[in-house]
């Protein structure tokens, strides 16, 4: 039996059991959109998961000797696997998560699809030896080089907004870095984790490279004892437990955390292209997006202009169970305690006075939905503006000028993503310079993610490290130096015994050569 138990299987047999079929070391898989349990799992104890370790530490030595050739090409059948087998794919993610088809499609599949490429023919690149040239005086002569060595097993803890981006896709670089990888999805969709896995083992992933541990937070905090490396995305507060835990044995972590992306709307703006972007961006994946838009800033003489404009478009979106294609824009909240956490900040802002343009409620069952929110009166006084929402609400907020805008958007304990709309690209430009977050988007917002050659990463409260770019496969390496002598005499100059004469003719030498005031 495979892992994952759909629950027509289980049903099956259950009734061959004569009985239930039991729960308590299963997780119950939900569809958000249908409120359907569609399969079970298993939750994985602190054992299996130092075993799925131990098994992938095995593994990792036969599949770094493959080299990046036979890694880039177990890459390149994925990807064709993953093509081929899209509908399944996109079928899985859709029902673990509620989202739309088109999320599904551009921030899962072809995401994936891009990354597998990216890496299987950048790896070889970000990661050759260098040769290097020494100043020291002491290297005379001598040949250095620095090689990046597999870190061994990686862990890879991942949310649950985008379940294969984020769990599997960051997989990719660790893979063809010669490391073994064991992933953990989010107990809330771990279905297209174990798919993907299917799709590698059909690639040619040999056993034990890539298990998968399902399981719940605990399976995550025992990944963190065994692995030697830890990438995880999540929010902050576990980001925060991970690093701690993660000290005991001081194994590293690249951590990618929550968001509050401040969009800055500028009164020369194209507005009516600001404003399809702030719904798009706002509402995209549900909101369940760490690079959404969470909060907005325009200036006084465009701000009823603006307003107007995202009220319409908001007002014209469709929400719903998602179906075929182009059927709706906004799908479910696919983590029940989320909406919760919306709703309380769309009471909490109104209760302070914010004013409600459009939705502000939940949807109508039997999935779990949020209303496309626009809220306005907003100020950083209340949570909309100042915590993480992660759902469908988009709070406008008026600015007299640009100074007041970049001091609001920078007063956030999060910086991860952020945008400047202005038609001035110049003036755009150098404010972006300003905003304390590990990235900025001029007239676009989050679409600098799928740019995989630029680090992507968040600074204060939203993360350490980064991933995509060349330091984003260096991560999951070691730099491992090898100093090489080939002619030298038999006693260097600081090799004993030391001597009065030889002491004094290094020490005049290093004299004369830092003595001199010429840049060297
Ligand atoms: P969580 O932090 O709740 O969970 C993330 C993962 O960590 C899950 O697999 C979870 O398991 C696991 N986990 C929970 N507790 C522990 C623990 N003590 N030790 C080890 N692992 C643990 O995040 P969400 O799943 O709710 O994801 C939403 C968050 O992710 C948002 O804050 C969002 O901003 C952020 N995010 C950041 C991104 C970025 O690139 N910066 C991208 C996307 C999302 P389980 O689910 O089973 O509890």
């Amino acid at each position: 039996m495979s892992v994952v138990e759909r629950d027509e299987e289980r049903g099956a047999r259950a009734r061959a059991n004569g009985g239930a079929a039991e729960d308590h070391d299963r997780i119950a898989v939900e569809n958000p959109a249908t409120g359907e349990t569609i399969a079970h799992v298993p939750d994985m104890g602190a054992d299996e998961v130092a075993e799925l370790v131990a098994r992938a530490r095995r593994a990792q030595p036969a599949w770094d000797a493959l080299g990046f050739e036979g890694r880039a090409r177990v890459m390149y059948e994925a990807r064709a696997w993953l093509v081929e087998n899209r509908d399944r794919m996109l079928r899985t993610i859709i029902e673990e998560t509620g989202k739309t088809r088109e999320d599904a499609i551009v921030g899962d599949w072809s995401f994936i699809c891009d990354s597998l490429g990216f890496w299987a023919k950048r790896a070889r690149r970000y990661l050759k030896d260098e040769r290097v040239r020494s100043r020291s005086p002491f290297l005379l002569g001598k040949k250095l080089v620095v090689r990046h060595r597999p870190i061994g097993v990686v862990g890879v803890i991942g949310p649950w907004n985008f379940p294969l981006n984020l769990c599997f896709g960051d997989a990719i670089a660790a893979l063809m870095a010669g490391n073994a990888v064991v992933l953990k999805p989010s107990e809330i969709t771990p279905l297209s984790t174990l798919l993907m896995a299917e799709g590698m083992r059909a690639a040619g992933l040999p056993e034990g490279v890539m298990p998968v541990a399902t399981g719940r937070g605990g399976t995550g905090a025992a990944l963190v004892d065994g692995a030697d490396m830890i990438m995880f995305t999540g929010s902050t507060a576990t980001g925060k437990k991970i690093m701690a835990r993660a000290a005991e044995t001081l194994t590293p972590v690249s951590l990618e955390l929550g968001g509050k992306d401040p969009m800055i709307v500028l009164r020369d703006a194209d507005l009516e292209r600001a404003a399809n972007a702030a719904v798009s961006y706002a509402m995209a994946n549900g909101g369940q997006v760490c690079t959404s838009v969470e909060r907005v800033y325009v200036e006084e003489p465009v701000y009823d202009d603006f307003v107007a404009r995202v009220v319409d478009k908001t007002r014209r979106l469709r929400q719903g169970a998602p179906g075929e294609p182009g059927a709706v824009e906004v799908g479910a909240v696919t983590f029940a305690p989320q909406a919760d956490v919306v709703e309380d900040h769309v009471h909490d802002a109104v209760e302070k006075g914010a004013r409600v343009l459009v939705g502000g409620e939940r949807g109508a069952g039997p999935g779990r939905f949020f209303q496309p929110t626009v809220l306005t009166d907003v100020d950083h006084s209340m949570k909309a503006m100042t915590e993480e929402t992660f759902g469908p609400t988009l709070p406008i907020m008026k600015v007299r000028d640009e100074e007041e805008a970049v001091r609001l958007a920078n007063d956030s304990e999060y910086g991860l993503n952020s945008s400047v709309w202005t038609r001035d690209v110049e003036r755009g430009e150098a404010i972006a310079r300003r905003i304390e977050a590990g990235n900025t988007c001029v007239n676009d917002g989050l679409i600098n993610f799928v740019a995989q050659e630029v680090p992507f990463g968040g600074v204060k409260s939203s993360g350490l490290g980064y991933r995509h770019s060349g330091g984003g496969i260096r991560k999951y390496t070691q730099p491992h130096t090898i100093c090489v002598t080939r002619f030298a005499p038999k006693r260097e100059l600081h090799f004993y015994p030391y001597s009065a004469r030889t002491s004094r003719m290094l020490e005049r030498g290093l004299a004369l050569l830092y003595g001199r005031k010429r840049r060297r």
